[in-house]
């Protein structure tokens, strides 16, 4: 399959690793959108939150157990955001949360 987190999971294409689990990991975004901005991944391969409710369900508190790992860290609070979909902006069909802080965010998103 020719999916770059993936790649990134199994260590092909680097990255840095911010945090991570039995289920999950943590990279830096390579674009971000904020001081922090923290990609949170499930370790198998599920191309968005529907599939990953199907095929995997047992992982789900432990994917966020490490995204509110990540957004405590900021300290004053932070965003997580899933895109899903062309509507939704979702441009890597692999399921990440985005978690974004550091920065107050505006409200309504674009
Ligand atoms: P989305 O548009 O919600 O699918 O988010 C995909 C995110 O992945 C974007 O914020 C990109 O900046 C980020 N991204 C793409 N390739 C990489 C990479 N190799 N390492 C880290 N982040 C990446
Ligand atoms: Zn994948």
């Amino acid at each position: 399959m020719n999916c770059i987190f993936c790649k990134i999971i199994a260590g092909e294409i680097p990255s840095t690793i911010l945090g991570a689990n039995d289920e999950a990991i943590a990279i830096a975004d390579l674009n971000p959108m904020a001081p922090t901005h923290v990609l949170v991944m499930p370790r198998t391969h599920a191309a968005n939150f529907a599939a990953y409710l199907r095929e995997r369900p047992e992982g789900l508190g432990a994917l966020f157990a490490l995204a509110a790992e990540i957004g405590e860290r900021c300290g004053d609070g932070y965003r997580f955001v899933v895109n899903t979909g062309s509507d939704g902006g979702q441009t890597v069909e692999h399921l990440h949360v985005h978690v974004l802080g550091g920065r107050a965010m505006q409200w309504p998103p674009g």
